[in-house]
Order: C-alpha cells, then sequence, then structure tokens
C-alpha cells in the first residue's frame, strides 16, 4: 500500500476511535514515526500535510533533519544518553522520553547555554518491562516536582510504550493506567498536564478510547522499517 492509503486509513481509524470514545479527532496529534525510514518517505508524508515527526536516535536524526524541509517539527521518541542532550536541544522541538531527574537536569543546563525552553514528556515503563527505558511509576510522581523545577524545560505530559501484543486490548491497563499517573502527576504540581503520548501501529485505538493525545506510528504508515537507512543514503 501507498504512504497516502496507509494515511487515509489510519486517519479514519482514528476518527471511529475517537467517535467511540466521544472525543474531537483533533484532540488526537498524530506523530509519524520515521526512524529506519528514508528521507523520501517523510518527504512523502510532508507533502501529504504532516508536520511533527518522531526520531528515536539521535545520529540517525542528525543525518536526517537537515535534508528535510525546515519548517517540519521534530519529536525525540528514543531513550536518551546524557552525552547527546545537546544535540537533542538543538535538534528537537519535544523530548518525549525523559526518564530521569539527572537526564532533566542535563538537558535544562544545555537548554539554558543554547537559549532555548524544551517540551518535554516523562517517559514511563508502566509495565515494568526490564528491556525498556522509562521511569517506575511511583519514582515519576517522586520526582515531577523537582523537575518542575528546571526553568528551562515545560512538563506538558506523561508517555509509554507498552508491553508487545497481537491483541490490542491486552495494552489496555496499561495506558489505564498512565492516564492514572497523570491524574497524580498532575495533582502534584497543581496544574494540568495536557499529554498522554501512548499508543502505536498496534494498538493506537485503544489508546485513544483511554485518552491518548499523540499517538505514534511508524509501519502501519511507511512499512516495514531499515535497518541502516543514514548509511545507506552515504554509500
Ligand atoms: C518505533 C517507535 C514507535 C512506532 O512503532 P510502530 O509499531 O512502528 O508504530 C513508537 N514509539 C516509539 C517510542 C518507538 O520507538
Amino acid at each position: 500500500m501507498s504512504f497516502a492509503e496507509n494515511y487515509r486509513e489510519i486517519r479514519s481509524r482514528i476518527e471511529a476511535a475517537c467517535a467511540r470514545a466521544g472525543r474531537s479527532p483533533s484532540s488526537v496529534l498524530l506523530l509519524p514515526v520515521t526512524k529506519g525510514q528514508p528521507v523520501d518517505a517523510i518527504h512523502e508524508a510532508a507533502n501529504a500535510g504532516l508536520q511533527i515527526f518522531g526520531e528515536s536516535k539521535i545520529q540517525e536524526a542528525k543525518v536526517k533533519i537537515p535534508q528535510c524541509p525546515s519548517r517540519l517539527q521534530w519529536h525525540m521518541i528514543g531513550h536518551l544518553q546524557s552525552n547527546k542532550c545537546r544535540d537533542a536541544i538543538q535538534f528537537f522541538q519535544m523530548i518525549q522520553s525523559v526518564d530521569s531527574l539527572s537526564l532533566a537536569q542535563e538537558l535544562n543546563k544545555w537548554a539554558e547555554k543554547l537559549g532555548k525552553r524544551m517540551p518535554i514528556l516523562l517517559e514511563v515503563n508502566v509495565a515494568g518491562e526490564s528491556t525498556k527505558f522509562g521511569y517506575n511509576p511511583d519514582k515519576v510522581v517522586a520526582d515531577i516536582a523537582g523537575i518542575n523545577e528546571l526553568d528551562r524545560l515545560e512538563i506538558h505530559g506523561l508517555m509509554t510504550i507498552a508491553p508487545y501484543t497481537p491483541t490490542a486490548e491486552k495494552a489496555r491497563p496499561v495506558f489505564k493506567r498512565l492516564a492514572e499517573v497523570q491524574a497524580r502527576c498532575s495533582d502534584i504540581l497543581g496544574a494540568p498536564l495536557p499529554h498522554l503520548s501512548m499508543g502505536m501501529s498496534g494498538d493506537f485505538e485503544v489508546a485513544i478510547e483511554e485518552g491518548a493525545t499523540i499517538v505514534r506510528i511508524g509501519t502501519a504508515l511507511f512499512g516495514a522499517r531499515q535497518s541502516s537507512v543514514t548509511r545507506q543514503s552515504a554509500d
């Protein structure tokens, strides 16, 4: 299937999920995830009207972003090491994968040096999978006030990656739990946290039913990922 067909189908599935949940489709941002996809695919999606894209590796993003239209915006959705914070601040408009106070402090330091403010989401490992990064749910509740004091960072909400399951329905408790953690966090901050980034190609409809405001979709839009798109373009 072509990108245009995939895009139309995903849009209509998002609209149907919103209708079931009594939500407006405009309350859900479709974030196309282009890790492992060539720059051509990004141009095609940009031509179809998409403006905000997700990448998960700094090295790959640094090569691809300069080859894309400068009007595009980029969300970092992958694990970030502290020695990559400078690049993350320079190349991205939101960092969805903040998973420790020390990482937040390092990002804040670079945002200050580079004269920027950075919207962030805190990544929560709801299911406690050892193979995944992200805050333990109790730890995020403990750390959020400290992160909120970092004056160059703006906490916009929470992000999670549900465990892989062939049945999307099985991810529902994970999404419900993230919404509960969001409510606790906004109580602590005394302010609403607008964003819940949850749901991917295999489970985004269930995530929308549970309140997702950002769904991160890669393969269902672009097809299978390639292992080294950046090296390929240099060969
Ligand atoms: C790769 C990735 C996605 C997209 O996954 P698909 O299953 O291809 O839709 C979403 N979120 C994160 C954090 C990812 O790394």
